[in-house]
């Protein structure tokens, strides 16, 4: 077995903060190498989480597929005039409600496409609607990315932004549009996008006014190693400063109909061994996050599964109705009933539990 490996393993179980060379050097491991990593970073689930695995059942709302970005990873953004163009009315926008209050969920989750015409006032007005017809849910949504595009007429700054969104009713913020958070890769991958510096100040504004947030990192595209191991520092000290951050998201990049893949610069995302690494890496060197997620919707439910006993605890949401993942190339991104969530962690050996969006359990 690897010494190193060996070594930095035994510094996490230890308690002692990895650096950036430990976690290269796990990530990059191989062979029958990477089994130590996955049972170290289970070991440090239980430490976090005990035998609970959750789930939380909740509602994907994706308002519009306009987006006057371009980003070359995405699969679900269309033109203003395209054929496949949509906006939701108010009506369906209802409707939508409806079907979620039938549901049960306790969560709706709602990003969408920067559409020309949303100000901040029609965020905001969204916000009240859905808290009108459904008060007791939480509403996530607005990312640093949306914050930006509504703010883009306005003499005002992240911190406004989100204070005006959070007295509408906005609760809680998607900690998306970070993607690798390292400029160079972004200014190829989503050169329209909000730049680093500026997602840093948004999720920190987030943080400040009271709203927790998630943190996520796409990965499998243009990014190196050294590129993921930054990223994941810059959240670790971002979580430092502010404890905003309710969970880490790591997501692996969905290539098939994006323009990435049509233009020839990947070949494909991420390999399985990559993607419970860095599961198990996250888990390890995120030493001030509480919650990992092993998003099925990206890894898919098998492979998700096999991520909870190497560092996640938490499978994401029934999402009912998700539409960014399946644009992009992705067949298993339908929505997953409760039941079918709590059989795959039952079936995996730890306790199902069913979870706000907040995670009010834990108190880091
Ligand atoms: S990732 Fe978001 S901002 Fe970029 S093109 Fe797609 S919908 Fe627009």
């Amino acid at each position: 077995m690897n010494i190193q490996i060996i070594k930095i393993l035994d510094k996490a179980k230890q308690g002692q903060r990895l650096n950036t060379s430990d976690a290269k050097k796990l990530l990059q491991a191989k062979g029958a190498a990477i089994y130590p990593i996955l049972s170290a970073a289970h070991e440090k689930k239980l430490e976090f989480n005990g035998q609970e695995v959750s789930y939380i059942n909740n509602y994907n709302l994706n308002l519009t597929n306009v987006c006057t970005n371009n980003c070359l990873f995405c699969g679900f953004n269309t033109e203003l005039h395209a054929k496949d163009a949509y906006l939701i009315s108010k009506e369906e926008l209802k409707k939508e409600l409806e079907y979620a209050k039938e549901k049960k969920v306790s969560e709706i989750c709602f990003v969408s496409g920067l559409h020309p015409d949303f100000e901040l006032e029609d965020y905001r007005e969204i916000i009240k609607t859905i808290k009108e017809i459904y008060p007791k849910l939480h509403l996530h949504g607005i990312t640093p990315e949306e914050l930006e595009h509504a703010l883009r007429n306005k003499d005002l700054d992240f911190k406004a932004g989100y204070q005006i969104l959070k007295d509408a009713g906005l609760d809680s913020v998607p900690g998306t549009a970070a993607e690798i958070l390292v400029p160079k890769v972004r200014e190829i991958i989503c050169p329209e996008k909000i730049s680093t510096s500026e997602w840093i100040k948004a999720i920190k504004s987030a943080h400040q006014v009271g709203l927790k947030s998630t943190a996520t990192m796409m990965y499998g595209h243009l990014e190196s190693i050294e590129e993921r191991v930054k990223h994941l520092k810059l959240i670790r000290e971002i979580q430092d400063e502010t404890a905003g951050f309710t969970e880490f998201i790591p997501l692996s990049f969905i290539h098939q109909n994006t323009e990435l893949a049509k233009k020839g610069l990947v070949d494909g995302g991420a390999s399985g061994r990559e993607d419970i690494l860095m599961i198990a890496v996250s888990r390890l060197f995120l030493d001030n996050i509480a919650n990992i997620q092993a998003s099925w919707v990206k890894y898919g439910p098998k492979l998700a599964q096999l991520m909870l006993n190497a560092g996640a605890n938490d499978l994401g949401g029934t999402l009912f109705n998700e539409n960014i993942s399946r644009k992009a190339g992705k067949d298993t991104a339908e929505y997953l009933a409760p039941a079918k969530l709590k059989a795959m962690i039952e079936d995996i050996g730890a306790q199902p539990k069913q979870r706000t969006t907040l995670y009010q359990k834990h108190n880091l």
